[in-house]
């Protein structure tokens, strides 16, 4: 006999939308979340010393396009307010920086061609990518026999094109190009409405901010569930047979006709399954690490860039401060600004500390913006590569050969378990609004075949 309908493993926005879903069906559901707090990868935090401000040390940035996260928004009465703000951008290539508008351009003229003939190309080959079977695709196996960065040396002409799609590639997905599929790339583009538009501020992927945090979007879907979602409750083992599924965690098991799990791959292999998975699943798993990234605010008595008539976003092929925005929530007299230490600057930079990370990332601001930013009124920093239930982000990313040989499993049920979480979603995958259409599929899954 089943305690519940469904069991739903992770508290990320990708299990509390399967759950929100499965309820809102009439059908009974449980959530068993490993963490001590629900969100997952949505971490909203407050600055220590610094009363009432907040900042986002997990996802931030809402585009236009994130149709069911904007739904979500609108439904729990978040507002937005957009990334862009006065002031130019700096962008900082081999040494050379150039201040550039909103709409302008960071590079030289003749990068800026190199740039656009190979994102013409870019953009004409992911046209060949099938969203909902990546490995079945036109071009499929060859896009994936072949690494993002061969196909950078081989498509573009100048050193600074090649720079620029190198940080593209660990600015979308916390990795270098020579770890990632040139299929993966691809696919990844699409799935985000393409390259240009996941490192766009305004109309782009960094588009906007959810005011007061987007963990709030977690907390509401939660509250909606009360007492059914189970915090500290890291689920150890998935028993599953013709009858049902026992899940088992450190308070017992529980039973369900149907389990959906969302963890993300690589720590979906730490869950034990009897009788175990099918090979092709059991491999994908081991084929999907995910990025690096330490994410770091500096907080400022005030936003001190704006007197140098700067919006504080930069752009540099120097690390760790490679990536930088102004994050400074409407209203507040502080200025903050948000560092995105990525890839193989993220795994050094973890293993130095969070005292060293501090001094590394307020040096690389002070470059660009002078002596004043080494002297924050608060900095926080999180390495999501060492948060045991996350294990990197922003996602998971598929090395060459992945795709075509097992990625057919990363949606497909066993037996009586499902796959959610931004990684199994077609579109905007490795985004929130990803998350919330891989919940939803889960739950019309699971509701299709509930006796
Ligand atoms: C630093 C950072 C910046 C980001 N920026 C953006 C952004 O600006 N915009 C955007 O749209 N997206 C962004 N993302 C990505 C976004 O956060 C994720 O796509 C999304 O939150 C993933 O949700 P999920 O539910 O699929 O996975 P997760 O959030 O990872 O949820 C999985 C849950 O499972 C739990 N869990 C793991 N193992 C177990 C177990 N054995 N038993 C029980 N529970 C378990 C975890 O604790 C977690 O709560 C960012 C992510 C990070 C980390």
């Amino acid at each position: 006999m089943a305690n519940v309908d469904v069991i739903v493993v992770g508290a990320g926005v990708a299990g509390l939308v399967t759950a929100d879903r499965v309820r809102a069906a009439g059908r009974s559901v449980v959530v068993l979340e490993a963490r001590d707090r629900v969100g997952g990868r949505t971490l909203t935090e407050p600055v220590p010393g610094v009363d009432g401000l907040v900042v986002d040390s997990g996802a931030a940035w809402v585009a236009p396009d994130h149709h069911l996260l904007c739904a979500e928004l609108e439904r729990f009465g978040l507002e937005t307010t957009p990334q862009a703000g006065p002031g130019d951008a700096l962008a900082s290539l081999r040494g050379k920086t150039r201040r550039f508008a909103e709409a302008g351009r960071p590079l030289d003229p003749v990068t800026t061609a190199d740039v656009a003939q190979a994102m013409v190309r870019f953009g004409a080959a992911a046209e060949h990518v099938d969203l909902a079977a990546p490995w079945r695709g036109h071009h499929a196996a060859r896009y994936d026999a072949q690494t993002f960065e061969s196909w950078i040396r081989r498509t573009c002409v100048t050193p600074k094109g090649r720079d620029y799609f190198r940080l593209v590639c660990e600015a979308v997905l916390a990795t270098e190009p020579q770890n990632v599929s040139l299929l993966h790339m691809l696919f990844y583009a699409r799935s985000g409405g393409g390259l240009l538009h996941l490192v766009t501020t305004g109309g782009g992927a960094q588009d906007a901010r959810v005011v007061g945090g987007m963990q709030q979007v977690s907390e509401r879907l939660a509250d909606g569930l009360g007492m059914w979602v189970r915090l500290q409750e890291p689920v150890t083992t998935i028993v599953h047979d013709a009858d049902g599924v026992s899940v088992h965690s450190e308070s017992g098991a529980t039973t369900a006709h149907r389990v959906v799990v969302t963890v993300p791959p690589a720590l979906a292999s730490s869950i034990e399954y009897l009788p175990g998975l099918p090979h092709e699943r059991t491999q994908l798993v081991q084929r999907m690490p995910h990025g690096s990234v330490v994410k770091c605010h500096a907080v400022y008595s005030r936003p001190f860039w704006h007197d140098l008539a700067l919006s504080g976003e930069i752009v540099s092929d120097e690390g760790p401060s490679k990536v930088v925005f102004d994050t400074t929530p409407p209203g507040s007299k502080y200025g903050v600004l948000t560092v995105l230490v990525e890839g193989e600057d993220a795994l050094r930079l973890g293993v130095r500390g969070p005292a060293r990370a501090r001094t590394e990332v307020l040096r690389g601001l002070a470059e660009h913006l002078g002596p004043r930013a080494m002297d924050p009124v608060a900095f926080v920093s999180r390495d999501w590569t060492a948060e045991e239930w996350t294990r990197g982000c922003y996602g998971a990313h598929l090395p060459p050969g992945a795709w075509t040989q097992v990625g057919s499993a990363l949606r497909a049920p066993v037996g009586r378990i499902h796959w959610a979480g931004t990684e199994t979603a077609e579109r905007w995958c490795g985004y929130v609004d990803g998350a919330i259409a891989s919940g939803e599929r889960a739950a019309a899954e699971v509701l299709a075949v509930l006796p």
